[in-house]
């Protein structure tokens, strides 16, 4: 049920009064009659008094209504709009201020067909009475409300993406950004934007963003590396790139920023970089040159560190095994370039691969290097081999150094050794020496059976010698004495100075003592050493040889010594120039 409609209409009481009085004299009326105007209208029109009451209707409203004029005129005004609205069209014209004479309201009108339709009902005062015209704006609605809806799906869908995307004016500032936008930069998304852009970004980052935007005002594509910082949460990385939204006539109108979170690919290229840098500076503090061939290609990679190595301009790159080739010493080409060879030695034995040759610099200075590799193979087949070369010369300076160093300690230990066992004098094994073979002998190294015959030799009368003919001459024939002695034995002999004018010979494996004792008296009488003060007139010697067999029980070299000096005395005490053979174990 509709109230009366003079309970909304915005009057005073002192209006209501004047307007009643003025049409119970029915002058107004008179002088303006809406009807024939509303007649005329081609657009629905009606007027309605003070009470709200259908004075006129026309045909447009009729036919839009689906009803006769005749019904309509019985309706109240507020009856013809679709009741939906009707609250809103009473506050609307209550609302109309005393001094003005019209308003407007937009709603749909009642009608009996399927569709009721969008007006603007224009509402005009005529003193007691109002005139309605309506202008059908269903269609121009019904693209606003289509607008609305798209424009709020484009809205939804820029929601939904996890990219950053704003439209950002010529000028610089947000038109519009999507949630995720407003999350990253911490913009509420009910700002109504038109802020500038750029200050929202880290200030270390304008200048770059500046250059883009220009660059996008323009007209053409553009791109930026961002960051952004909310407070209390890590720096987010961004991949800003600007498209210029272009008019007809070419001008760039609006740019879309989309920007992608890199924030994960930049901590993983980080990390890249980091160990890159992490290896590089090892490589370069241990003098890694680093070098990367691809075999199946033939394409060498090397590092600066390794042109440093080889004393190569880096600028003037050295891409194959060829170009490698000349760089190498002659004698080493081979071993460090038989890289196919090489390959499948490797393959075959799984190990790494590891050589050493030398280089030639551009000066002519060698270095020796090491090259050291880890092999890639698909199929069983080298593809990619990966190493490193360090310069070794100074070690192997080092090592060749100590090498020549440990030589002469050798050299000095056998020196020292052969002069530790040898006679200073004579040059014959010494006292020492005889020890060791007496020793030796005593171990029983010898087979069984073997005869072994030790020899004391004793000069005769050389005391008499020294003092005759001087103790240097003495020493020269004791030189000459120990000669003799030697040339008489056989390899597998030993002859020692046993001391001061006595000497001993170790016979090995002997059946008869005899013609051995006999050519050493003899080699020393063919001697000739004159000696004035001897019977004989010259050096003679006289000798005590023991004879017993290699596995002899009772065997020491005091005890082989002892038999042997017991044999000489004997010879002495007959009258020297003799020898006396002491056969034991038999
Ligand atoms: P005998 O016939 O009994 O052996 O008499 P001898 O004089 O040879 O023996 P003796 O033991 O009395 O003297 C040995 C001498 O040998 C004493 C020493 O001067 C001499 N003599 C020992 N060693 C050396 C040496 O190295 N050089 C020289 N020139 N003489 C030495
Ligand atoms: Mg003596
Ligand atoms: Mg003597």
């Amino acid at each position: 049920m509709v109230e009366p409609f003079h309970r909304y209409a915005a009057e005073s009481t002192a209006d209501a009064t004047t307007r009643s009085a003025e049409s119970s004299r029915g002058s107004d009326h008179d002088r303006v009659s809406p009807a024939p105007l509303v007649s005329a209208l081609q657009i629905p029109a009606c007027c309605f008094d003070q009470a709200g009451d259908v004075i006129s209707i026309n045909d447009a409203w009729v036919t839009y209504a689906g009803l006769s004029g005749e019904a309509l005129s019985q309706r109240q005004w507020i009856e013809l709009i679709e009741a939906e609205h009707r609250y809103d069209a009473l506050s609307a014209l209550r609302a109309v201020p005393a001094f003005s004479d019209r308003t407007e309201i937009k709603c749909r009108l009642d009608t009996r067909h399927a569709e009721a339709r969008w007006f603007v009902v224009h509402l005009h005062r005529l003193d007691a009475a109002w005139l309605c015209t309506c202008t059908d704006i269903h269609d121009l609605m019904a693209n606003t409300r289509e607008l609305e809806h798209r424009a709020s799906m484009q809205t939804d869908m820029l929601n939904v993406s996890v990219d950053c995307i704003k439209l950002i004016a010529p000028n610089g500032t947000l038109l519009h950004m999507n949630r995720a936008g407003c999350l990253a930069l911490g913009v509420g998304e009910d700002s109504g934007f038109g802020m500038p852009w750029l200050p929202l970004l880290p200030e270390d980052i304008w200048v770059q963003g500046e250059a883009a935007l220009n660059i996008a005002r323009t007209g053409q594509f553009s791109r930026f590396p961002g960051r952004s910082v909310v407070p209390g949460q890590p720096p987010q990385y961004w991949d800003n790139m600007l498209t210029p939204i272009l008019s007809a006539t070419g001008n760039t109108t609006a740019i879309m920023c989309v920007s992608r979170e890199v924030t994960r690919e930049r901590a993983a290229l980080d990390s890249v970089q980091r160990s890159e840098e992490r290896l590089a500076i090892a490589a370069r503090v241990g003098g890694l040159g680093v070098w990367d061939y691809d075999i199946a290609l033939d394409v060498l990679h090397c590092d600066e560190n390794w042109y440093r190595i080889v004393g190569r301009d880096p600028n003037t790159p050295i891409v194959s095994i060829d170009a490698f080739r000349p760089l190498i010493h002659p004698d080493d080409v081979d071993k460090a370039t038989e890289v196919e060879k090489t390959a499948k030695e490797l393959i075959a034995s799984g190990q790494d691969y590891g050589i050493e040759f030398r280089v030639v610099r551009p000066s002519g200075e060698i270095r020796w290097v090491r090259s050291v590799a880890y092999l890639q193979q698909e199929d069983g087949v080298a593809r990619r081999a990966v190493g490193f070369m360090v310069d070794i010369t100074d070690a192997r300076r080092a090592e060749l150094a100590l090498r020549d160093e440990n030589r002469l300690l050798e050299d000095e230990k056998a020196s020292w050794r052969r002069q530790s066992l040898e006679d200073s004098l004579t040059g014959i094994a010494n006292r020492r020496h005889l020890n060791e073979a007496l020793d030796r002998i005593c171990r029983g190294e010898a087979r069984s059976g073997t005869r072994i015959g030790i020899t004391l030799i004793d000069i005769d009368y050389f005391k008499r010698y020294n003092d005759r003919y001087g103790h240097p001459a003495g020493d020269r024939a004791l030189r000459l004495v120990a000669t003799a002695l030697q040339a008489c034995c056989r390899q597998s002999d030993f002859v020692a100075r046993y001391g001061g004018e006595e000497f001993m010979i170790v016979w090995q494996d002997i059946k008869n003592p005899v013609p051995l004792l006999e050519s050493v008296g003899n080699a020393i009488r063919r001697l000739d050493i004159a000696h004035d003060a001897s019977p004989t007139g010259q050096i003679t010697v006289s000798c005590g040889c023991a004879v017993f067999d290699a596995t002899h029980p009772n065997l020491s070299a005091a005890w082989l010594i002892q038999q042997s000096d017991e044999a000489l005395y004997e010879a002495k005490s007959l009258g020297r120039n003799r020898y006396v053979v002491r056969e034991i174990g038999r």
